[in-house]
């Protein structure tokens, strides 16, 4: 049915490893073993080294300074390292029903604990926070504010910069979720007064495993307790022996990102809408879900009216989109970001999410269109809902 020939297009759950990111984690896999935190011998000077490069890598693509970045095992950590480790007299944590799990979870730990109020804004149809409702609930109470950068489920881009301002003038933390974000859209944590940052980077054509979080060491000093003890590893944020190849493979990955993202981004922009306008115009009662040009360049979130996504995604064997998140998929639940959004039940179990990315190609695309556009039409002639053309 689909000629051997697979299609990825869920960039969002992971990336391929970019070739040239593999190139440089090579050395590091073989020859060049040595500990990072053993300094008194070459073996693990030049490990040091190494990791040393990467990060000033990692601090390049969102401009901060090599000191600032903490390396973890991935965004998860990292956003259970902010959430958990921020601690001070406030007793308020502000997020959004949207987050991913690994920030409404870690909130949802930390009030559990007790002390710790969780304020969850929810969202418009178009996947965006209300500005007043954020100004209502941030207050001189609010220890931390955790906002993601741009959503992975419908590739939505939050207005960082406004929520940052009013952090700063209600003296609250900034915290942004940024896995989906970074690489693919310009960042500077100092210009858009950014706290904590997390990253991964296996979002962005590095390998999984590896991530870090951003800690802002001036205005404010952000202070952290860490949620692992050890050697003191990362300024005894995060103890562990560092997983070398992997950060010298995050390292590239960010060079490359932010080397090739202004290109990349525009050829991706225009494959989605190629992907887009190419199903508009086979198809009736398809809707985009999230906003429509505030979102990632290589994200569509669309829903098929009259088919059941997971219907879809059967028929499609051979080409890998997502419906809802993956993180969820155990349940058969529709996601809880197209819930938020007030998507009607039926839409939102009709809703899938293509994911393009680095090696996607036209021709791809168009295959993808017609293979979509005939699956849907051929459900819905089940479909005793659907009135439309059969
Ligand atoms: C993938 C993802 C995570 C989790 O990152 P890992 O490195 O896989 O732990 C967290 N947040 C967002 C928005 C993500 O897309």
């Amino acid at each position: 049915m689909n000629n051997g020939r697979r299609i990825y297009l869920d960039h969002h759950a992971t990336t391929p490893l970019d070739p040239r990111v593999f190139e440089a984690m090579k050395p590091w896999l073989t020859e060049k073993f040595g500990n990072a935190a053993s300094r008194e011998h070459d073996f693990g000077r030049e490990a040091a080294d190494a990791v040393e490069a990467a990060r000033v890598q990692v601090a390049g693509l969102i401009n901060c300074d090599e000191s600032e970045i903490v390396f973890t095992s991935g965004a998860t950590e990292s956003d259970n390292l902010a959430i958990k480790g921020i601690k001070g007299p406030r007793n308020k944590i502000v997020t959004v029903a949207t987050e991913h799990p690994a920030v409404l979870d870690s909130c949802a730990a930390v009030e559990r604990a007790g002390n710790i109020k969780v304020a969850r804004l929810g969202v418009g149809l178009d996947g965006l926070i209300d500005p007043k409702e954020l100004q209502a609930a941030v207050d001189d109470r609010t220890l931390l504010v955790s906002v993601m950068f741009a959503n992975n489920e419908i590739g939505v881009l939050q207005d960082l910069p406004a929520i940052a301002a009013l952090c700063k003038a209600r003296g609250a933390i900034f915290h942004s979720d940024a896995a989906q974000a970074a690489g693919k859209v310009p960042i500077d944590v100092r210009a858009m007064d950014i706290h904590l940052m997390s990253l991964s980077a296996h979002k962005l054509y590095g390998p999984k495993g590896v991530g870090a979080l951003y800690v802002r060491k001036r205005n404010p000093r952000v202070k952290l307790e860490p949620l692992i003890d050890g050697g003191g590893h990362e300024r005894g944020l995060r103890s562990g022996t560092l997983n070398v190849p992997a950060i010298v493979g995050f390292g590239a990955a960010c060079e490359l990102a932010r080397a090739e993202m202004k290109s990349e981004g525009e050829r991706l922009r225009k494959l989605r809408d190629r992907l887009w306008e190419g199903l508009r115009s086979r198809l009736d009662h398809i809707t985009l879900n999230g906003h429509p040009e505030r979102r990632l360049p290589g994200n569509l979130n669309a829903s098929f009216r009259y088919v059941e996504s997971e219907s879809l995604m059967v028929a499609l064997a051979g080409i890998a989109v997502s419906s809802g998140a993956a993180c969820t998929t155990a349940k058969a639940e529709p996601s809880h970001v197209l819930k938020a959004l007030g998507l009607p039940e039926d839409l939102a179990r009709a809703s899938i999410r293509f994911g393009l990315g680095r090696f996607t190609t036209a021709e791809e695309i168009d295959i993808v269109i017609e293979r979509v556009a005939g699956a849907v039409k051929k459900l819905r002639k089940l479909s005793p809902l659907y009135k439309g053309p059969r």
